[in-house]
Order: C-alpha cells, then structure tokens, then sequence
C-alpha cells in the first residue's frame, strides 16, 4: 500500500507557512514504513530538532481505480479516520530552499500515524469536524467544509496519475495550528466526539 498526502488544503494554514493557495492539489507520497499503528509510541528521530504535528482526515481507498471521476469517487472509499502527518518542518525548509523534494522531512519511519477507522456512512451528508488535542490541550481543529479541494476532487485529481489501490491511504491536508512535539507529549485526535487516535511521543 501507498500513503498518497495532499498539502496546503486549508487556507488558513497554507497562510500560517507562507505558502500561497494552490490552484490544484498538491500531493506527495509517504512509504508503507511511514505508518505508525495504534498503541505504539512515535519516537523522535534525531535528524531533527523540530518535528511538528499535523492532523489530518484520511480516507481508505477500497478498490482499484485510475482515472476515477469526481462523481464516482465517493465510492472509492468507505472507511474513515484520521491520522498525523509528522513533519520536520526545519528540514522541510531546507528541502524548499534548495527546491528539493519533501521526502527526507515527511516520509521518515513512523511519519504517519493513524487510529482507528469508521464506517463513513455515519457521517452522510456532514461536514466532518476534528480536532487535536496535545497534552489534553486543543492546539488543532479543522471542519472538512474549509478544504479547498473536497476528497472528492483529490480523488479524481491523484487518480489522474496514479492508480489508486485497495488499502492505499489519502490524508487529505491539515487545517491550521501545526506545531512542534516534545519527548512526554501525548496526542489525541477526535472525530466529532470519537477519540480516534491517542499516542505519546518518546
Ligand atoms: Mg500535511
């Protein structure tokens, strides 16, 4: 499986880097080795002295599919969740700088945490709210209705060059409020009410 991560989907935080709004997604990828599943600890790498946390709705694409059409997108996914985008954000500048690709401050070994996922159809028809909690502190919350591009269009838009796979993840952007973790920090990570991820950094 893939892990496939659009960038700069909400305006606010998209501002909040100095990143202008894109005009089409912005995507890139993450290893299988990137995932972090439930119950385990994220342990800080040590090429980096400022990792930041991420929060980001992520869709389980559940069949094949390449060229896939907005309007049938829905209907490549039925699972829902949420998981982290672990940056190295001060490596992440230095990749910019230089014009190089993201990967070396993105797709490191557990880079991508993810929780439990949940049948989307309890969400039919809803914008879906999330939030992030650091230390039992709300330091990221984001409503699916601020995304510039819908997971709909991401779909469409990736499938474009990619053929998307059962099993293949899609995070689908952060809303504003990413920041830095610490060695003791404990994250959390709601769907409305649900706690769908709880972790804690070593
Ligand atoms: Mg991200």
């Amino acid at each position: 499986m893939k892990i496939i991560c659009i960038g700069r989907n909400y305006a606010k935080h998209a501002q909040e880097l100095g990143n202008e709004v894109p005009k089409e997604p912005v995507f890139f990828l993450k290893p299988d080795s990137a995932i972090l599943r439930p119950g385990n600890i994220f342990f800080l790498p040590d090429f980096s002295s400022d990792i930041h946390h991420e929060l980001e709705v992520v869709v389980k694409i559940n069949k094949v599919g390449k060229h896939i059409s907005e309007r049938f997108a829905h209907t490549y996914y039925s699972e829902i969740g949420l998981g982290i985008d672990f940056t190295a954000r001060d490596i992440q500048k230095e990749c910019k700088e230089k014009g190089l690709p993201w990967e070396k401050a993105k797709a490191f070994d557990g880079s991508a945490p993810i929780g439990k996922f949940v049948d989307k159809t309890k969400f039919e028809g809803k914008n879906l709210i999330f939030k992030l909690l650091k230390n039992g502190e709300v330091v990221q919350e984001g409503n699916t209705t601020d995304m510039i591009f819908s997971i709909d269009k991401i779909i469409a838009h990736i499938s474009q060059f990619i053929t998307l796979k059962k099993g293949d993840l899609i995070y689908t952007g952060t809303p504003a409020g990413v920041g830095p973790v610490k060695i003791d920090d404990r994250l959390e990570g709601f769907l409305f009410d649900e706690k769908l991820i709880d972790f804690k950094v070593k």
